[in-house]
C-alpha cells in the first residue's frame, strides 16, 4: 500500500533517547517533541534553536565529513544521521532537543537508533500540504569527481555508486525511498566507514578524536578496514555505499523540501550534498 507521501508531518508523540556525543564522548540525551506544520525541524541547545535548513550551515573545516548548523550563537554538529532518519522516516516537523553541549549522539554511527524509535512512535499526518519540489527535468551538480544528478521519476528513488581505491572499491546500490520500511530496513543500519591508519598514533588521534571507545576493531561502532580486508562484521556486503545514501539524505533534509522524482549519487560528498540541499531549497523560494 502506498502511503500519504502528499500531507506534511510529525511525531504522535515525544521520545528520547541518550548516547554518546561525537567529538566530545559526553553522554547526551534528546528529547523530540511533535511540532506544528511548517516549524520543519528544529534543534534546541542550551543557548537557543537553529532549524535544519540550508541557510544556517556552518562550513567546519576541522570537521568537513559533518554537517554543522549555527545561528544567533547555538549550534549542533553531526547532524546528518539523525536528520537522515527523520527525513527517510517521513518526519517533517520535530523539535529536538539536546540537554547539554552542542554535539548530538553519535550512537553506531547509523541511524538505527533513531529510525525504530520513530517507527515505534508513530507518524501522524498533519492538514498542510508537504513542500514538494518536482524534478521536471535533468539537473547536475558536481564538486571535483563528485556528481549529483536529479531526474523525473514517478517515486522518490535514490541511486549510489562509490569507487574507492582500496577494499571498497566499486559498490552501487538503489533503493526506493517512498516507502518507509525501506529506509528502516535498507539503509538506517549502514555505518560510517573509515581506513585503519598505518601508524598506531593516527590511530590513536582519531579514537580521541571520534571518541571510540572499543580497542576492539571488530566490536568497533564504524566499519574499519586496511589495505587487504574488512575489519569489522559488515551488515551489509554494500554496507559502505548504503552510508552514502543515509549520509546524502541528512544533508538534503537542509533543502526544507521532498523530492518527486530520482537521485542518482555518484561518490557523493557532505559539501557536494549540502550544495544540492541548497539549491533545491533556493529553486523554489
Ligand atoms: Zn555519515
Amino acid at each position: 500500500m502506498k502511503e500519504n507521501n502528499l500531507l506534511q508531518t510529525t511525531l504522535k508523540s515525544k521520545f528520547s533517547l541518550t548516547g554518546l556525543g561525537a567529538f566530545t564522548g559526553k553522554k547526551v540525551t534528546i528529547n523530540c517533541y511533535p511540532a506544528k506544520a511548517d516549524e520543519g525541524i528544529v534543534f534546541k541547545t542550551e543557548k537557543g534553536k537553529v532549524r535544519a535548513d540550508w541557510r544556517n550551515v556552518r562550513e567546519s573545516k576541522r570537521h568537513y565529513h559533518t554537517t554543522e548548523l549555527a545561528l544567533n550563537g547555538s549550534s549542533v554538529t553531526t547532524t546528518e544521521h539523525i536528520l537522515s532518519a527523520f527525513y527517510g522516516m517521513g518526519v517533517d516537523n520535530v523539535l529536538i532537543e539536546i540537554d547539554k553541549g552542542f554535539s548530538l549522539p553519535i550512537f553506531d554511527a547509523s541511524a538505527r537508533f533513531v529510525a525504530q524509535k520513530i517507527k515505534n512512535t508513530g507518524v501522524k499526518h498533519l492538514d498542510t500540504p508537504r513542500r514538494i519540489f518536482t524534478v521536471k527535468e535533468p539537473l547536475i551538480y558536481r564538486q571535483k569527481e563528485s556528481f549529483i544528478f536529479l531526474v523525473p521519476g514517478k517515486d522518490f528513488r535514490v541511486h549510489a555508486m562509490i569507487d574507492f581505491p582500496n577494499i571498497i572499491g566499486i559498490q552501487r546500490y538503489s533503493v526506493n525511498l517512498e516507502k518507509t520500511e525501506n529506509y528502516l530496513k535498507e539503509i538506517s543500519f549502514a555505518r560510517t566507514f573509515f581506513s585503519k591508519p598505518i601508524k598506531k598514533e593516527s590511530w590513536e588521534n582519531y579514537r580521541r578524536e571520534f571518541k571510540i571507545l572499543s580497542d576492539d576493531y571488530a566490536d568497533s561502532d564504524i566499519i574499519v578496514y586496511d589495505e587487504k580486508k574488512f575489519i569489522s562484521k559488515l551488515r551489509f556486503k554494500n554496507e559502505p555505499v548504503r552510508h552514502k545514501i543515509l549520509d546524502f539524505l541528512g544533508d538534503f533534509a537542509l533543502s526544507g523540501r521532498r523530492i518527486k522524482g530520482e537521485i542518482i549519487l555518484y561518490k557523493p560528498s557532505h559539501a557536494l550534498n549540502r550544495e544540492v540541499a541548497k539549491a533545491v531549497g533556493k529553486l523554489i523560494d
